[in-house]
């Protein structure tokens, strides 16, 4: 396809606005791209490589002007582009305000093979092309769709001593042979600011209009009911999100139709895009599946290794291949996987005594490209693996969770995160403290049913949110434990203070360490004022710092409400309960929910 077709294709779908409209005018282009679909498919949407691949043109803003600004004459500096970009604010009437074309000279002077390219010979002469005041008709240029995709293969693979020189050149010989038309949508896809309206599912919906046929494979009766396009919609994004490439998943289906996309696998060695997780809280989890796949949550960086049988590769969550920055990563998986598979996880940063360290720790590691063995004597890292995508020829990602996690333990046979499936509000929280207390950043919950969709941040898997506010609560009460924790006092129960009184809202048991039971115990003893049986009446003295999820309307306290999830935060020694949170504030709380 001629690059000034895929323009004209651009403008028209820049101009429509309404979605089918543009549906339609994609898959006009895409049934006319004939050997360009895959690269029509991505530039469309502004994407120069397809989604697994994770190189990069390494064009700034400024480079691009020079470029623009060396193909517009000599006359025209970086600064004059940006003059301009200040006053239309859009790269893409920029570059197409500039009259291309003469810089014969400085193109060969540039060198790049398209610095030569044929506007220079058949356009070269300026009184020519000024012919239409505008560098010549969109079709008077001989650029094509796949030149300008392998010049940007070229710019991205430009490395070391003069590869800036390499990129600059190479988009200028780009420009210098473009029309305006053509300009402006360089320049918009070397800036990654297409914005013509065309996103990942106006491609998807597109290539199931213009390669796929519902009919084919269809009842007559069932075609009067529904036309079967959501079947093939959901066909192509199944093909999406398991190859993460549009360009291939476009040649699939117009080649092999639906079949095609079915039979389509995944790659060990192509990253997927991770799935994602929403905050929500233990009440969602269990309103919307009655059970909920527990977690602990790794403050680390997420990974995604890829391990063939031989080779291991280690990619980060943008999907960046961060193999030689995580040699432990590497070596784990060569001794601990005993199939090729795909393995989704969390790089973490530990100390000498296996303790989590924090976050900012394993930054330090993951882009690291020299000194590599020092850096990795400081800081250790370790896998915390939580999903397999593949195992050993078999793809999972239609299996639900449970299955995955299932084959990922029968696959790696060290480093793979416990996951408990409960539907016991008091066993997720008991959980969530034992993550807390050992140093981690909280708990997630996924529903165990559960497939795995890349890049989704959908709602089956939940990162617990973190306690919004915090309350103040003085402890008027608390329980002796039992067993080994007989002598010390265990659960608290906790007041608002309402007045001069104070009325009880809940009881906190959860994100106290041993140690700190021993010393509450030692701080709460001398305010015993009553005991029965295991639970003891306690001077209003002391008071707590308390987390909480939600607070609820409960008959079970005197203050009419309950705390759901309490959690221990902190003594406030610095507060007397007469400055303790009033039974106003959790009224005022409680409302705002
Ligand atoms: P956030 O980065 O706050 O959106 O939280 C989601 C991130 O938590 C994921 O992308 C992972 O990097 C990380 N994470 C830690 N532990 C887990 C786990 N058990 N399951 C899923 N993600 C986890």
């Amino acid at each position: 396809m001629d690059f000034a077709a895929f323009a004209e294709r651009a403008d028209g779908i820049e101009a429509e606005e309404a979605d089918l409209g543009t549906v339609g005018l994609v898959a006009d282009a895409l049934a006319d791209a004939d050997a360009d679909l895959p690269v029509v498919a991505r530039f469309l949407q502004g994407r120069l490589f397809p989604g697994w691949d994770t190189r990069k043109l390494a064009v700034g803003p400024s480079l691009c002007y020079e470029a623009i600004a060396r193909a517009a004459g000599t006359n025209v500096t970086a600064d004059d582009v940006e003059d301009r970009l200040a006053e239309t604010g859009e790269i893409g009437a920029v570059a197409a305000s500039y009259e291309f074309g003469g810089q014969t000279g400085l193109a060969a002077f540039g060198g790049g093979d398209d610095a030569r390219g044929s506007s220079a010979e058949e356009g070269g002469d300026d009184a020519d092309r000024s012919g239409d005041g505008r560098g010549g008709s969109p079709s008077g240029t001989d650029l094509t769709v796949r030149e300008v995709d392998e010049s940007f293969e070229r710019v991205a693979a430009a490395e070391g001593v003069g590869s800036e020189d390499v990129r600059r050149d190479t988009l200028f010989g780009m420009f210098n042979r473009a029309s305006p038309a053509e300009a402006k949508y360089l320049a918009r896809l070397v800036l990654g600011e297409m914005r013509i309206g065309v996103g990942g599912g106006t491609v998807r919906d597109a290539i199931a209009e213009t390669f796929l046929d519902a009919n084919v494979t269809r009842p007559v009766e069932e075609r009067e009911e529904d036309d079967g396009t959501a079947e093939l919609v959901a066909a192509v994004e199944s093909a999406l999100q398991v190859t993460n490439d549009y360009g291939r998943v476009a040649e699939l289906a117009r080649s092999e139709g639906l079949a095609g996309l079915h039979d389509v696998s995944l790659e060990v060695g192509r990253p997927v895009r991770a799935m994602l997780a929403r905050a929500g809280t233990v009440t969602d989890a269990l309103a919307e599946w009655d059970r909920a796949a527990v977690e602990t949550k790794y403050d680390g960086a997420r990974v995604q290794i890829h391990h063939d049988g031989d080779s291991t590769a280690v990619y980060s969550r943008n999907m960046e291949d961060v193999t030689d920055a995580l040699p432990e990563l590497v070596e784990h998986a060569e001794e601990h996987l005993d199939a090729p598979a795909i393995v989704d996880g969390e790089a973490v940063a530990v100390g000498e005594d296996g303790e989590p360290l924090p976050f900012q720790e394993i930054l330090r590691r993951f882009r690291r490209k020299y000194d590599v063995d020092r850096l990795r004597e400081e800081v250790s890292v370790e896998l915390r693996a939580f999903d397999c995508l593949h195992a050993d020829g078999t793809d999972l990602l239609d299996a639900p969770l449970t299955e995955r996690h299932e084959r990922l333990s029968e696959v790696l046979d060290a480093g793979v995160s416990e996951l408990l499936v409960s539907a016991a509000p008091d066993e997720i929280e008991s959980h969530e403290a034992d993550a807390l207390t050992a140093g981690h950043e909280g708990i997630m919950l996924k529903n165990p049913d559960s497939t795995y969709s890349p890049g989704k941040r959908g709602k089956h898997w939940l990162k617990r949110k973190p306690d919004v506010e915090t309350l103040d609560l003085v402890v008027t009460g608390a329980e002796w434990g039992e067993g080994r924790r007989a002598e010390l006092l265990g659960t608290f129960l906790l007041s608002a203070r309402n007045g001069e009184a104070y009325e009880t809202i809940g009881k906190v048991a959860t994100g106290i360490t041993d140690e700190q039971l021993v010393e509450l115990t030692d701080l709460l003893e001398p305010h015993v004022v009553d005991e029965s049986g295991t639970d003891v009446d306690l001077r209003p003295e002391v008071v707590f710092e308390v987390g909480y999820e939600e607070i609820q309307a409960s008959p079970t306290y005197s203050s009419g409400y309950a705390l759901r999830f309490p959690r221990f935060v902190a003594v406030r020694e610095d507060k007397e309960p007469p400055a303790a949170d009033s039974l106003e504030r959790v009224e005022r709380l409680a409302d705002e929910q």
